[in-house]
């Protein structure tokens, strides 16, 4: 689906995509990008976001799909770049009652160390 890319002057991550706030960029695609999160939660910690914004998974999904899938494409491009091998952890915080605290979708990638189930 073709959908017009869209972007929210206010929010910090279209500001990390079109280059005015500064990211350790890992990866970039046509769809997305990925960049180390500024306070990491295990060795490794990078979020991908789609370079559309949207404000969850959800609504990515609905909106383009094939942006959705290429999303976790990127996400194992920086799985691979990073060396976690087949061993990380991918959330996706969706709504303020789950800890989402940025309104533009991304995918938190989490390895490094031991990372306990259930998470908190
Ligand atoms: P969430 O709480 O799931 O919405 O995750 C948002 C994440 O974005 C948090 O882990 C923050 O540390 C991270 N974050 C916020 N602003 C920046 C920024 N400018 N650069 C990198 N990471 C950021």
């Amino acid at each position: 689906m073709m959908t017009a890319m869209t972007t929210d002057p206010d929010c910090v991550f279209c500001s990390i995509v079109a280059g005015e706030v500064p990211a350790e960029v890992v990866h970039s695609s046509d769809h997305s990008l990925a960049f180390r999160d500024l306070d990491p939660q295990a060795p490794t910690h990078v979020l991908v976001i789609p370079r559309r914004h949207v404000a969850d998974i959800g609504a990515l999904t609905a909106a383009a799909p094939d942006e959705a899938v290429a999303l976790l494409a990127a996400v194992q491009v920086v799985a691979e770049l990073d060396g976690m091998g087949n061993a990380y952890r991918l959330v996706f915080n969706t709504g303020a009652a789950a800890g989402q605290s940025v309104p533009h979708a991304h995918a938190h990638v989490l390895a490094g160390r031991d990372l306990g189930w259930p998470p908190g």
